[in-house]
């Protein structure tokens, strides 16, 4: 939603997403969830006197496949830098963070909403450490779990230059997409492994100049990350109206009561008194690894959906669902291959069917069938072996069956078939016309709407095993041709 009348709303994010490494970044510790509460710390990453920082290599390429895919200037020379303040789940008391020379300069992420291209400019990437955990106890007691602590992380900041709520959903969703589909990072937002900041502020339309900003944190699904902007957008807009002044500060959303409050203000923002941290080296990249790294990078959501568009005449819609996940892509892909003839309507009906049944779990998807399974369902509908009301009656035994069973199986043992030679269907039309005079009758003073009656009771006598489409145009050919006009 735009802000309403005479305020426009300018929206920038600052999206912390985790690298899918085995171990920290500048430590040895494993990254893995779950783990009993400080069971993953060692000297570096508890910030013990005299611990020495080894930096990651394995980030350091998933970070920069991330910068290559986004369009980033990935830089030659980067640096980390001590992000300096005091918290509890920080234990060396600064964060190690790119600051002034980030990993990546500019890219942008190419999103479309309602079909219209967008694109989200990004300021920079830069490499960075996590914090650790703090967990708030019902008896008003604070615990620390440094299991994150050290943990790798990309922060990737867009210019201030989305126009809504629903843009910057977009565009976040879009670059959850990519983020997955290069295996840098898992997506769970619920989880935290992937975060989003929304920076907001509204202005008079036809002004230039940026209105102050608020931050709003604890934005931890899609759903979320849209409504926290509306209510903040209508917040500021209400504000300004008032006669007021919107303040800089950082603003947490609740989604129980769907509004946003104040965490702290500018007065309270930290002054981190960055210095770049003695103990690394800067990061040294060479041109030819990263256009190595370039010449890697798989097909983008955005190329696969391109594709499928150009080649096999999916519609926007269905490209921009079946891309979203690559555990998704990687079903259509194979179900596309098995049945190339019939894309379209293998598309379709993976959005229909298998989509319900399927689960995420992040850079993975469960499904009940297989894609083979989803071709040969296709595919007997399209030689019109079932109906496609059939199909889905088969869809439901392959999803339930634990045995593997095959779309030939299936339609075997239930004695599926569709009766569609005319000889057997002309019987059927012949009985039908017979039972119901009154219908006919009706159709042939004009009343055509009676023919679904019809061909629904041709189907009843068929056990639902009559090809429709073929009894349709038998038993509108009867009617027409007895009637002599
Ligand atoms: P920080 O939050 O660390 O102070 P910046 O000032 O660079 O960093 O801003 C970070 C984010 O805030 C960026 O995503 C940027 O696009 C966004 N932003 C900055 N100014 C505004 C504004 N006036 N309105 C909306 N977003 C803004
Ligand atoms: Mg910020
Ligand atoms: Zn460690």
């Amino acid at each position: 939603m735009n802000a309403p009348g005479e305020y426009e709303a300018v929206i920038g994010l600052e999206v912390h997403a985790q690298l899918l490494t085995e171990t920290k970044l500048f430590c040895g510790c494993a990254t893995s969830f779950g783990a009993e509460p400080n069971t993953r710390v060692c000297p570096v990453c508890l910030g013990l006197p005299g611990a020495l920082p080894a930096l990651n290599q394995r980030a350091v390429e998933l970070a920069v496949r991330a910068c290559l895919a986004l369009g980033g200037e990935v830089q030659l020379s980067s640096v980390f830098a001590r992000k300096q303040y005091f918290y509890a789940d920080l234990p060396k008391g600064y964060q190690l963070s790119q600051h002034d020379r980030p990993l990546s300069l500019g890219g942008g992420i190419d999103f479309s909403v309602d079909g219209a291209p967008r694109r989200a400019p990004l300021t920079r990437i830069h490499l960075e450490e996590d914090a650790g955990k703090s967990v708030h106890g019902a008896q008003g007691q604070s615990l620390v779990d440094l299991n994150r602590a050290g943990t790798p992380l990309i922060e990737i900041v867009t210019e201030p230059a989305l126009g809504s709520s629903v843009e910057a959903a977009a565009a976040l969703r879009e670059l959850r997409s990519i983020l997955l589909t290069l295996e840098v990072n898992d997506g769970r937002m619920a989880e935290g492994s992937l975060r989003c900041d929304a920076n907001v502020s509204v202005r008079p339309v036809g002004s230039t100049e940026l209105g102050t900003r608020s931050e709003l944190k604890n934005l931890n699904s899609m759903r979320f990350v849209q409504r926290a902007i509306d209510v903040e957008i209508a917040r500021q807009v209400q504000v300004l109206r008032a006669g007021g002044r919107v303040v800089q500060e950082t603003r947490a959303f609740d989604p129980e009561t769907g509004t946003t409050r104040s965490l702290r203000g500018k007065e309270e923002s930290h002054d981190y008194r960055y210095f770049a941290d003695p103990d690394l080296p800067p990061l040294v990249l060479t041109a030819a690894g990263l256009a190595a790294a370039r010449e890697a990078l798989p097909a983008l959501p955005s190329e696969v959906r391109a594709r499928w568009q150009r080649e096999h005449g999916l519609s926007r819609q269905a490209s921009e669902t079946l891309s979203a996940h690559p555990a998704l892509i990687g079903f259509f892909e194979a179900a596309l291959a098995a049945a190339p003839s019939v894309a379209v309507k293998l598309a379709n009906f993976i959005l229909t069917e298998v989509l319900r049944g399927a689960a995420e779990q992040g850079l993975s998807m469960s499904f009940r069938v297989t894609p083979a399974q989803v071709a040969d369902l296709v595919l007997a509908v399209e030689a019109r072996q079932v109906s496609g009301k059939q199909a889905k009656e088969i869809f439901q035994v392959l999803e339930a069956d634990e045995a593997g069973q095959s779309v030939a199986q299936v339609i075997a043992a239930r004695g599926l078939r569709l009766v569609a030679d005319d000889g057997a269907l002309s019987a059927l039309v012949a009985e039908v016309l017979a039972a119901h005079p009154s219908q006919v009758a009706a159709y042939r003073k004009g009343n055509h709407a009676v023919l679904g009656y019809l061909v629904g009771q041709l189907m009843r006598r068929s056990s639902g095993q009559a090809d429709p489409r073929r009894a349709s145009e038998l038993l509108k050919a009867a009617l027409e041709s007895e009637t002599g006009s």
